[in-house]
C-alpha cells in the first residue's frame, strides 16, 4: 500500500480481510482495491503474477505473502449470469464497493487502519446480519450465486440473513440453475463446514435455494438433516457423506457426476458411506477394520456421534477402540503378506484364474486375525487345505 502510494495511486484493503479483522477472525487473504491500472502495478513491484488482467488482478508477492491487487472497477450487464459483460475501470473507491456482495463484504481499511463503511457494514457486523448492498432483488437477479454465498457466510458466521434478501432469494432461488456446478459446489462445501451449518441447511430449504441445486429437487425430508452434529465431523468428504446419508441418497456416483466432482471426492464419500452402513449392521471387528482402514474407520466413528447413533462423549473412547482394533491386526496391507500370489501359483497345479484372487482374500483373512501366522512354510500348508477343502472330492 505505501508503494502504491507514495506513486500517487489510492490503496484499501477491501472485502473479506476487513470483515474477517474487525470479527476477530483469523484472515487468510489480503485483496487490495487501488486506483492503479493494472500495468501500472506490474510496473512498480518486483514480484506479480497477471492472475485476471482482463479483471484488472494483479498477485503482488511480498514479504512471502501474496495480495490480490484489484484496479477499482465495476460491473454491468450480467446476462449469462456468470461474467460480467463488462468491466470497467472506475475511479472511486465507492463505485468499487457498490458492486460487492453483501453490506458486510464492503468495508474497506485504509493505510492508517481507519474503516470506511459506505453500507452501514459495520452495523450489520455488530447486529450479525447478511444484507446486500442495494435491492436484494437487483443484486440477486445479477449474480444468482450470491444467494448461495449469503446463506454460505450465515453459515461461517453465524449471521443470520436479512428479511428482505429471505423474500428476494424465495422469489429467485431458481436462478441458481443457470450458476456453474462448480461455483455452487464450492459454496456448498464452505456452507457445510459453517459453525452455524444446520441453521444455513435452514435457510436452504425455506427459501427453496435446495430445490434449485443439481440432484436436489426432491430433497424435502430435512428432519435429520437439521440433527447432525457437523461439528464433530473433521473433512469435507465428512460433512458431504452425512449431508447425503440425512437425506437418504445413496447414489454418490450419479450425485457426483451431477456435481462434477473429483474422482477423490466421490471415493471418499462413497467410501464413508459405505462403511457407515456396515458399521450401522454389523459393526466393527479387526477384518473390517482392516478392509476400511484406520482412518476411514475413525472417520466412521464421527459419522456415528454425528448421527446420535453413539452418544458424543463415547467418541473418543470409539476412535480409540479402532486403533486398539487396528494394532491388534497382523498385517495392515496386502503388500506385507509374507507371500504372493505367484507363491500360491507354484503350489497349485492349476491354472491361474478366480481362485487366485479367492484365495488371496481368503489368507488376507486369516493372516490378519492371526489365525494363520504370516509365514511362508504355515501359509503354505494353511493353502495346500484350503484346496483340499475347496474341490469336491
Ligand atoms: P472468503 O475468502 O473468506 O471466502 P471473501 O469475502 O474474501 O470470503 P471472496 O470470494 O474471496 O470472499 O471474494 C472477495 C470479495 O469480493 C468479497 O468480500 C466481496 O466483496 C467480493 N465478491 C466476491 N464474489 C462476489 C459476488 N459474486 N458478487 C459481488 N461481490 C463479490
Ligand atoms: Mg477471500
Amino acid at each position: 500500500m505505501d508503494t502504491l502510494m507514495t506513486h500517487g495511486f489510492e490503496a484499501y484493503v477491501v472485502g473479506g480481510a476487513v470483515r474477517d479483522y474487525l470479527l476477530g477472525r483469523p484472515v487468510h487473504d489480503i485483496d487490495i482495491a487501488t486506483s492503479a491500472h493494472p500495468a501500472d502495478v506490474v510496473a512498480l513491484f518486483k514480484r506479480t503474477v497477471p492472475i485476471g488482467i482482463e479483471h484488472g488482478t494483479v498477485a503482488v508477492l511480498s514479504g512471502g505473502a501474496s495480495f490480490e491487487v484489484t484496479t477499482y472497477r465495476s460491473e454491468s450487464g450480467y446476462d449469462d449470469y456468470r461474467h460480467p459483460n463488462q468491466v470497467v475501470f472506475e475511479t472511486s473507491l465507492k463505485k468499487d464497493l457498490m458492486r460487492r456482495d453483501f453490506t458486510i463484504n464492503a468495508l474497506a481499511m485504509d493505510r492508517a487502519g481507519r474503516v470506511i463503511d459506505l453500507f452501514g457494514g459495520r452495523a450489520d457486523l455488530a447486529g450479525r446480519m447478511i444484507r446486500t448492498v442495494g435491492s436484494p432483488g437487483e443484486r440477486i437477479s445479477e449474480d444468482p450465486l450470491r444467494m448461495m454465498r449469503g446463506i454460505r457466510f450465515a453459515s461461517e458466521l453465524g449471521f443470520a440473513l436479512g428479511q428482505a434478501e429471505r423474500e428476494a432469494f424465495k422469489n429467485r432461488a431458481a436462478l441458481l440453475r443457470k450458476i456453474s456446478v462448480e461455483r455452487i459446489d464450492q459454496e456448498m462445501t464452505k456452507l457445510l463446514a459453517g459453525q452455524a451449518v444446520n441453521e444455513a441447511i435452514g435457510l436452504l430449504f425455506e427459501t427453496g435455494c435446495i430445490g434449485a441445486l443439481p440432484f436436489l429437487e426432491q430433497a424435502a425430508d430435512r428432519t435429520i438433516l437439521e440433527k447432525v452434529h457437523f461439528s464433530l465431523l473433521k473433512t469435507d468428504a465428512e460433512r458431504w457423506a452425512a449431508f447425503l446419508t440425512a437425506l437418504r441418497i445413496y447414489d454418490v456416483h450419479a450425485f457426483a457426476r451431477a456435481w462434477n466432482w473429483s474422482r477423490s471426492r466421490e471415493k471418499g464419500v462413497s467410501a464413508l458411506q459405505k462403511y457407515d452402513a456396515v458399521r450401522k449392521r454389523d459393526g466393527w471387528n479387526p477384518v473390517r477394520v482392516y478392509y476400511a482402514g484406520r482412518e476411514l474407520a475413525r472417520a466412521v466413528e464421527r459419522l456415528q456421534a454425528a448421527f446420535g447413533r453413539t452418544d458424543r462423549s463415547a467418541l473418543e473412547a470409539m476412535e480409540r477402540n479402532i486403533d486398539r482394533l487396528w494394532q491388534g491386526c497382523r498385517i495392515h496391507r496386502r503388500g506385507e503378506l509374507a507371500v504372493t500370489g505367484n507363491d500360491l501359483l507354484k503350489w497349485s497345479s492349476e491354472r491361474p484364474g478366480p481362485w487366485l484372487s479367492e484365495a488371496l482374500a481368503a489368507l488376507e483373512k486369516q493372516v490378519v486375525t492371526g489365525s494363520v501366522a504370516n509365514e511362508t512354510e504355515e501359509i503354505e500348508s494353511w493353502f495346500k487345505e484350503w484346496q483340499r477343502q475347496r474341490k469336491p472330492s
